[in-house]
């Protein structure tokens, strides 16, 4: 008879959870190309006599644990997708496909999940239904949305939902759940700034691009400094700017590309907004031609709810000896956001220890001795979450 409790129950799984977290690190595979990792959840999942849904939205895998047919649904998420990072940690369990590697720890999420599966599947200590929600492409396209547009709430009306990242520099096991904002929104954005082009010693001849990207890049400082409220965060970043081939040569060209960031989608609409009229500005005053690119729609931050943030934070004062902590939010952002926009949810971080390499980081390596923490977090915010829902 396994030990009842989370904890218990999940100390004996520790050994296998290890095995399996450092098998899916050795098969790495880029976002959009989950192949073998969707189908090893999925076999997972069978083992422990669930009935996984494959293929949601790419490679996605749900399943539901019901302790009863009907009822309120809590879901738990992982993200599955690594990176294209040439792995230098020497492990013996290094990544076997060059040039990938998870180096965002989504190899230690996804066992995670899978030991706080196997934890409820066998105690089923909850009133309604758990759904484990395994996304694909966390890290580029973002697989939330495609999962959704593939009629995962329809098919699964989950009421709330959970997740969790590792967080390096933040002590083994710690576990911080803010309220509010925890990653920022972001987008990307590209400038170019063109003219005819004309002899260095013949200025008069073209406008100039680089003198006009100058500008730009210089005028965009004050987007942060002088149009942000000060006790907002906000950040604009350029992090490529080709202009020119010759010392002597006006060049036709300027091509600048950045990226903005904030705690909301009002927020990111502001820059937004202070970014097309610094390029319609530069234009004018520089006589050249502006073009002026995004990405895509601003994507939205990680907000965690109150109510759902709390109901985790309960449940992390109670695992053993880990501490719980609290961090400020963070500027990366998660695709766990896009589903934070169609239910309310908390998204945890939880230490990797503060000698951990950083996130993606050729060095790093999610830390074993956390899954049993992680695990037993989302399971029992599961738990919590079922009960609080029914009483
Ligand atoms: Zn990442
Ligand atoms: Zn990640």
């Amino acid at each position: 008879m396994p030990d009842a409790t989370a904890a218990g129950f999940l100390a004996t799984e520790l050994p296998r959870l290890t095995a399996l977290r450092q098998k899916l690190h050795a098969m790495p595979e880029l976002s959009r190309q989950e192949v073998e990792t969707s189908r090893l959840v999925a076999a997972e999942l069978r083992a422990l006599g669930l009935v996984p849904h494959e293929n949601i939205g790419g490679y996605g895998v749900v399943a539901e644990i019901a302790s009863r047919a009907e009822g309120p649904m809590v879901a738990l998420r992982a993200d599955m997708d690594a990176l294209p990072i040439q792995e230098a940690t020497g492990l013996a369990y290094a990544s076997r496909h060059p040039g990938c590697m998870h180096a965002c720890g989504h190899d230690g999420h996804t066992a995670a999940l899978l030991g706080a599966a196997a934890y409820l599947a066998t105690t089923r200590n909850f009133d309604g239904r758990v759904l484990l929600v395994f996304q694909p492409a966390e890290e580029r396209y973002g697989g939330a949305q495609p999962m959704l547009d593939d009629g995962l709430l329809a098919r699964f009306p989950f009421d709330s939902i959970f997740s969790f990242h590792n967080w390096p520099g933040l002590a083994e096991g710690a576990v911080s759940v803010a309220d509010g904002p925890v990653m920022a929104g972001s987008n990307e954005f590209e400038v170019v700034f063109r003219a005819d082009g004309a002899h260095g010693a013949m200025p008069h001849l073209s406008a100039d691009p680089i003198l006009a990207g100058g500008y730009f890049l210089t005028g965009l400082q004050q987007i942060v400094s002088r149009a942000v409220d000060p006790l907002q965060s906000a950040v604009v970043t350029v992090g490529s700017f080709h202009a020119g081939m010759a010392q002597n040569v006006i060049p036709k060209e300027a091509r600048l590309r950045g990226t903005y960031r904030g705690f909301s989608l009002d927020m990111l609409a502001h820059i937004r907004t202070r970014l097309e009229n610094a390029v319609r500005a530069t234009a004018d005053m520089s006589g050249v031609t502006a073009e002026f690119t995004l990405d895509g729609p601003d994507f939205p931050p990680v907000v965690n709810s109150s109510r759902e943030a709390q109901i985790m934070r309960d449940v992390a004062t109670t695992l053993g000896s880990q501490q719980l902590t609290s961090c400020p939010p963070s500027m990366a952002g998660d695709d766990f956001a896009i589903f934070l926009t169609e239910r309310p949810g908390a998204y945890a971080w939880i230490g990797n220890g503060t000698d951990s390499a950083g996130l993606h980081q050729p060095e790093y390596n999610f830390n074993d001795a956390i899954l049993t923490t992680a695990a037993e977090l989302l399971a029992r915010t599961a738990e919590a979450s079922l009960q609080t829902r029914t009483a």
